[in-house]
């Protein structure tokens, strides 16, 4: 899944996106309002952290700008003023939550994962399907009852076709969930990884649809 992460703070946003990273997240970052609202491809990104205090206006007004156009990504605001004028200003400019700098990495991506949990309309923290069990909190995945070990890649991708059941993925779309905005297109790399998935979870899961890509499902 990939985030976009609106922070001007150069060392915020690239501690936050290291370690959403590592929670298994892509993450691009703009570094300010206009990057934000001239964004390529917003239908790619699954949620928005955005800083309310950026250089060339307000983290508010962007939002606005977004929702006015009908972008309707989950946005969670992360904000240094915590009053709660500026909470119902934000709320009903359209955000889903909010978090108060300094923020505790782990508050940040529990609401995050609640956030992307209302989204798909699950109030369990696991997802489950086809036999795999995959919680995004703890990372911790189970094929039929037994715990695997994943790679980070490998655990993406699959936390990827898991929210995707029965979907048809192209390499193309798993590249632009898997990695950020402008790294390399490499369509070799995204088989290998599906191959190394398939021999941990067995090859009857991921299907190759012909010429269009992967299925997960059984
Ligand atoms: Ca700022």
């Amino acid at each position: 899944m990939r985030l976009l992460v609106v922070e001007d703070d150069e060392q915020l946003a690239s501690r936050l996106s290291d370690r959403l990273c590592d929670a298994g997240f892509a993450v691009d970052v703009a570094r300010n309002r206009d990057e934000g609202a001239a964004w390529p491809d917003m239908d790619k990104i699954a949620a928005v952290i955005l800083d309310l205090g950026l250089p060339d206006g307000s983290g508010m007004d962007l939002l606005r700008h977004w929702r006015q156009n009908k972008v309707d990504r989950p946005v969670l605001i992360l904000t240094a003023r915590g009053s709660w004028q500026d909470k119902v200003a934000g709320l009903n400019a359209g955000a889903d939550d909010f978090v108060v700098k300094p923020v505790r990495f782990e508050e940040l991506l529990a609401r995050l994962h609640a956030l992307l949990r209302r989204e798909t309309g699950s109030r369990e923290t696991w997802i489950e399907e086809a036999g795999i069990r995959l919680d995004p909190i703890t990372r911790e995945v189970e094929c039929d009852g037994v715990p695997l070990s994943l790679s980070k890649q490998e655990y993406r991708l699959l936390n990827l076709l898991i929210r995707r059941p029965g979907q048809v993925l192209s390499q193309g779309d798993i590249i632009d969930h898997l990695y950020a905005i402008g790294s390399q297109r490499d369509f070799n790399a995204i088989e290998v990884l599906v191959s190394r998935l398939r021999r941990k979870i067995g090859a009857e899961r991921i299907r190759t649809v012909r010429g269009l890509g992967y299925r997960f499902g059984r």
